[in-house]
């Protein structure tokens, strides 16, 4: 049995889960993103992505996953059967074997059922969460259609899962923080990217 040691787990590839995963890798935080590849975004055509145009939804799903590539993160094709908390923080079970992380988001768009056998509080049908989508459970994260009535968009999501990574990377860092770049920062980043 395969027990991974990592610092967050992400349940979940479409927009929210990839999104949580880009912004904890770019900033210091090793992350593992479990996807099961059954997004949404495979039936959508987005037009009102601000900044993108108009894109088939699994192409843009090809940028999104080769973006969070390139800074790193472990994406991982498996299903979650089971997410549980520990004295260091959780465990997710895969066919695979467990990964241990100190941080989970869980990305499953309407599905709450790892949401609920966590032990995490509901609002009606809603897992509940604020503005930095942590759930009742320490170090949980909840985004996307699971906490939304309806009200889903891919922007959304996106937004809800990097509001998760940066309320993990307050805490780990002890204070408030963002991920600003300027133009400056690129010529960095792009050699980075290349060296690996
Ligand atoms: C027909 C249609 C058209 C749409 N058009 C638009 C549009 O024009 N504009 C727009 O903004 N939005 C549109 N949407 C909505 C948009 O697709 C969703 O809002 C968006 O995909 C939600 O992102 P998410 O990351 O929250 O969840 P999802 O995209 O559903 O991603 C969840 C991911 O988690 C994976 N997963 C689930 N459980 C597990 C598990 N236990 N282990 C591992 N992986 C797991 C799934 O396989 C999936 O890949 C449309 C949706 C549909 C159905």
């Amino acid at each position: 049995m395969k027990e991974t040691d990592t610092d967050v787990l992400v349940v979940g590839g479409g927009p929210a889960g990839l999104s949580a995963a880009l912004f904890a890798q770019k900033n210091g935080l090793e992350t593992v993103c479990f996807d099961t590849d059954e997004t949404w975004m495979h039936k959508a055509h987005l037009f009102n992505y601000l900044g993108v145009g108009s894109v088939d939804g699994s192409a843009f799903m090809e940028t999104a996953r080769s973006q969070t590539d390139s800074f790193g993160v472990d994406r991982v094709g498996a299903d979650v059967t089971d997410v549980s908390r520990t004295d260091e923080g959780f465990l997710a079970e895969t066919e695979d074997g467990p990964y241990a992380g100190r941080y989970v988001v869980l990305a499953t768009g309407a599905n709450r059922d790892l949401a609920e056998s966590l032990g995490c509080a509901f609002d009606g049908d809603l897992v509940d969460v604020d503005v930095t989508m942590e759930t009742s459970v320490e170090d949980a994260y909840a985004t996307g259609a699971m906490v939304r009535n309806e009200e889903w968009q891919a922007i959304i999501s996106a937004g809800d899962g990097a509001a998760a990574a940066l309320n993990v990377l307050s805490k780990e860092k002890g204070e408030h923080f963002h991920d600003f770049d300027v133009p400056a920062d690129a010529d960095a980043v792009f050699a980075s990217m290349s060296e690996e």
